[in-house]
């Protein structure tokens, strides 16, 4: 069997091996979860395992973060940030676990059906594929197993190929917490490669991924008439309104422009800041993000970490230089240092730079200005993006304009486009994907609504 070096995103330096699943290891675990959906695993049995899971993950919460500060580069404070929320994310699942209900029709409303009677369940859809990416790589396969096994489904679980060691270790944990043999099958290797043998097999029943427009839309295209659900990128916009309290929100959007090194799929990206209240926010900006430490992410004090891979760090920095060539202002950052790179705030954008148009995925925001609620609001809308916006205003008329207006799965006001709670429906339009996450949401795209009609 082949392997395949995992690295530590800081040095470089081989920190694992992991094996690469051929062909007969990919349909032996698509039959393995599917065998295992044969022996019963009641609502109450998966509840117990998921909590069971989530109190052993918080016990190992700094072992967990020790790795994902290795293998991601994330900032150690971050890493067991990921790790508690993930815990949550099984304790959300496994609550829903006993939740999950149909409910009645009244079918004897319809002439002729008098005497009948009619009420649906929920049946798990079977086996769940989930592939998964390299920037939350446990609480975003949480987000797929958790709600999976929740439902009564198996799955089969493809880890990002770069970040594959905390999923190998959860898979343990779940075991060790007690998931009946078989329901959880997980796969190391070359992405396109496993993606394409389970695409083919049809013994899976469903597609969850998270990641790319560009494999999201492939997956779309080879699944068939199986059930996707797909969270894929964004170019998250915040709005800034002269009303809103500015130096607030530039304190919010500097923490969070910047976090996993901008590595997150709503990580402000583009922020339009009324004419007005540009030269205040711009300087709080500033002030709040130069006090951010570059380096090595298991030291305590950093706060930003190198990018997956130095050729991704690489075309940031093409992207920010093509830019400034374009005319933007560098107003901080811009220098890069391996796969380091600092966070950099652009200024005088214009919407078709690359480092707006397209999602940058690293530590660079953009500020432009507009005069008009309805010139700002278009602005957000031209993207072919539309995972979540945020909007700092006290203007409840804007508020209420651009709850309906503006064309996003999640509109955040009085914060920034990267809040999320794991409980809250996630999941956005357009050309970031359709589906929603949040453990009741996904179980809801994981079951099948069944009628059962009785003839009294
Ligand atoms: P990616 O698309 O390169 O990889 C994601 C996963 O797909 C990996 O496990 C990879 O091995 C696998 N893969 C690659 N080619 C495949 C194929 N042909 N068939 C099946 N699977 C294949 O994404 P990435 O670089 O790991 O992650 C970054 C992207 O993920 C960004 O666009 C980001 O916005 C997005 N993302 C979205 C969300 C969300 O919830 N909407 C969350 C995190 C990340």
């Amino acid at each position: 069997m082949d392997v395949m070096d995992v690295l530590n995103k800081y040095n470089q330096e081989v920190t694992a091996t992991i094996s690469v699943a051929e062909k007969k290891h990919v349909d032996a675990a698509v039959q393995g979860a599917k065998e295992a959906l044969k022996t019963p695993f009641s609502p109450y049995e998966r509840y117990e395992v998921l909590m069971k899971a989530a109190e052993l993950l918080v016990e190992r919460r700094d072992q967990f973060a020790q790795v994902l500060a290795l293998e991601v580069g994330k900032p150690i404070r971050e890493s067991r940030g990921e790790i508690e929320r993930a815990a949550q994310t099984l304790v959300i699942s496994a609550e829903e676990a006993k939740r999950i209900h149909g409910e009645g029709v009244p079918v004897e409303s319809a002439p002729g059906s008098e005497n009948r009677m009619a009420f649906t369940v929920r049946v798990p859809v079977g086996v769940v594929a989930a592939i998964t990416p390299f920037n939350v790589p446990v609480n975003l396969v949480c987000h797929k197993i958790g709600p999976a096994i929740a439902a009564g489904n198996s799955v089969v679980l493809k880890p990002a190929e770069v970040t594959p060691i905390c999923a190998l270790m959860l898979a343990e944990l779940m075991e060790e917490a007690g998931l009946p043999k078989g329901r959880l099958q997980l796969l190391t290797g070359d992405g396109a490669q496993i993606g394409e043998w389970l695409l083919e097999n049809k013994d899976v029943n469903m597609f969850t991924f998270t990641g790319s427009p560009r494999v999201g839309e492939y997956i779309r295209s080879k699944a068939g008439l199986r059930k996707v659900a797909l969270e894929l990128g964004n170019n998250s916009a915040t709005v800034v309104h002269h009303d809103a309290n500015v130096e607030q929100a530039a304190s919010l959007i500097a923490q969070k422009s910047f976090n996993n090194a901008g590595q997150v799929c709503i990580s402000v990206q583009r922020v339009y800041v009324h004419e007005e209240a540009f030269e205040s926010f711009l300087q709080v900006l500033k002030e709040k993000t130069e006090t951010l430490v570059v380096g090595d992410p298991t030291d305590e004090s950093t706060d930003i970490g190198p990018m997956i891979r130095l050729r991704e760090a690489e075309r940031v920095e093409n992207w920010v230089n093509e830019a400034v060539e374009q005319g933007a202002v560098m107003a901080l950052g811009g220098k890069r240092d391996g796969a380091l790179y600092e966070p950099t705030i652009l200024t005088n954008v214009n919407d078709d730079m690359k480092v707006c148009r397209q999602e940058v995925f690293g530590p660079v925001v953009s500020i432009a200005t507009y005069k008009e609620i309805d010139e700002v609001i278009a602005k957000v809308n031209d993207s072919d993006y539309g995972l979540q916006a945020g909007l700092f205003t006290n203007d409840l008329q804007f508020a209420m304009k651009a709850a309906r207006e503006i064309e996003v799965g999640g509109l955040i006001i009085n914060d920034a486009s990267a809040y999320r709670v794991d409980h809250m429906p996630y999941g956005g339009v357009k050309n970031s994907g359709n589906g929603k996450e949040g453990p009741k949401y996904a179980i809801e795209e994981m079951t099948e609504e069944r009628i059962i009609v009785l003839n009294l």
